[in-house]
């Protein structure tokens, strides 16, 4: 039988990726929904490709478009911030593929745990705003969060069959992004279109620039310690440009199991979608004479501050991690638009998280609350700053 599989945000990177994924293994898969933001275009080829039942569409007018372009006696359209939970909750599937950008996967995803759909994550805002709260979820409803953040889906895959309690370190490599060796200086003159260029990866604009200042190697540490159930303090940081090494789990024993592979999301994507099995893929092996060599070094935390902000706010727990993220996407979005400079990202982090008074296990409306508090005080400090 077919996995029946929906994916949200599936005209953005992941999202193309996976149907890109699937499209190779047409036998073992069958798209169900698919959701976007408002990428019509995009949308309505995937819709005459696939003929999936549903599209969500959260932006209203592209959903009316949309209408017109795709065969709705074959795919039904629904619109609208509420779009996404509907469709999960209206069709039934085997796996969700939470593939959005932003703090809008949060929600879909609760309603996907909830009724009972084995969940295929590459959102990092779900597990580092409300972490706490969709692993105990997932666990009550006996769900599987399947990891396809090339991280977390090495350690998941190092951790096969391995008891928790001996895990000695988990070991997150980073490529270091494109500043690793720029000054601080260096760094508050860095334009949009450079931070924009990421030298190993292909991803969406907000996790490449969170790349570049290591905030978003700080969200996979919170994921981490979230998915594994592993101490913020047994989490490291190794800093490995290559990326091809792409995490690693340290044993009481003193053995360091690594996962490695080509540096293409569609490896972890596929090692989703087929688990537990492993289907064998059409691409280029990875030629390991051909890369040669494999180096590692310890992260600058002075250069790169936003990675201890995240550990921090890790440890410190309730709302805190939220506020670091909405102080962060706020802080992207300005430093996207020019508004700001790319030191300022950190920055405006940093006064959120200074002003912030925490509540510990927190309920989503409290965390909530804590978002768009912390949005606040970051467009306080974007409004401070002379324009650029
Ligand atoms: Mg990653």
């Amino acid at each position: 039988m077919k996995k029946r599989v929906i994916i949200l945000g599936s005209t953005g990177s992941i999202g193309t990726q996976t149907l890109e994924v699937i499209g190779q293994f047409r036998d073992r898969f069958e798209v169900v929904g698919l959701s976007t933001l408002g990428h019509l275009g995009d949308v309505v080829e995937q819709a005459r490709t696939l003929g999936p039942q549903v599209i969500a569409i959260s932006d209203s007018e592209t959903a009316v478009s949309a209408r017109r372009l795709i065969d709705t006696r074959q795919t039904t359209i629904l619109e609208g911030p509420e779009a996404m939970n509907q469709m999960i909750a209206e069709w039934p599937c085997d796996m969700v593929v939470v593939a959005t950008s932003g703090s809008a996967g949060l929600p879909p995803t609760l309603e996907a745990i909830r009724r009972g759909r084995d969940i295929a994550l590459a959102n990092k805002e779900t597990l580092v705003k409300a972490g706490h709260l969709v692993v105990a979820l997932a666990r009550e409803r006996g769900v599987r969060i399947l990891p396809i953040d090339s991280e977390h889906n090495a350690i998941f895959q190092c951790l096969a069959g391995q008891k928790i309690e001996a895990v000695r370190r988990v070991l997150i490599t980073c490529s270091g992004g494109p500043f690793l060796d720029y000054s601080l200086e260096q760094m508050d003159r860095v334009t949009v279109a450079e931070a924009l260029n990421h030298p190993r990866w292909r991803m969406g604009p907000k996790v490449t620039v969170d790349s570049a200042t290591l905030m978003n190697k700080g969200f996979e540490v919170i994921e981490g310690h979230h998915l594994f159930g592993v101490a913020i303090d047994q989490i490291e940081v190794v800093i490995h440009p290559e990326s091809i090494c792409h995490s690693m789990v340290e044993f009481v024993d003193g053995s360091i199991l690594a996962q490695l592979g080509p540096t293409d999301m569609r490896v972890p994507i596929l090692n989703c979608l087929a688990w537990p099995e492993r289907l064998n893929s059409p691409m280029q092996p990875l030629d390991l004479c051909a890369v040669g060599r494999l180096t590692f070094r310890r992260p600058d935390l002075e250069r790169f501050p936003s990675l201890s902000y995240a550990r921090e706010a890790a440890k410190t727990g309730g709302t805190m991690p939220a506020v670091l993220n909405a102080a962060n996407e706020v802080a992207v979005q300005r430093f996207i638009e020019g508004r700001v400079a790319f030191g300022d990202i950190p920055r405006m982090v940093r006064h959120a998280m200074d002003h912030h008074s925490v509540r510990l296990s927190p309920s989503l409306e409290e965390i909530e609350e804590s978002d768009h508090w912390a949005r606040e005080r970051a467009e306080e400090f974007a409004l401070d700053r002379p324009s650029r």
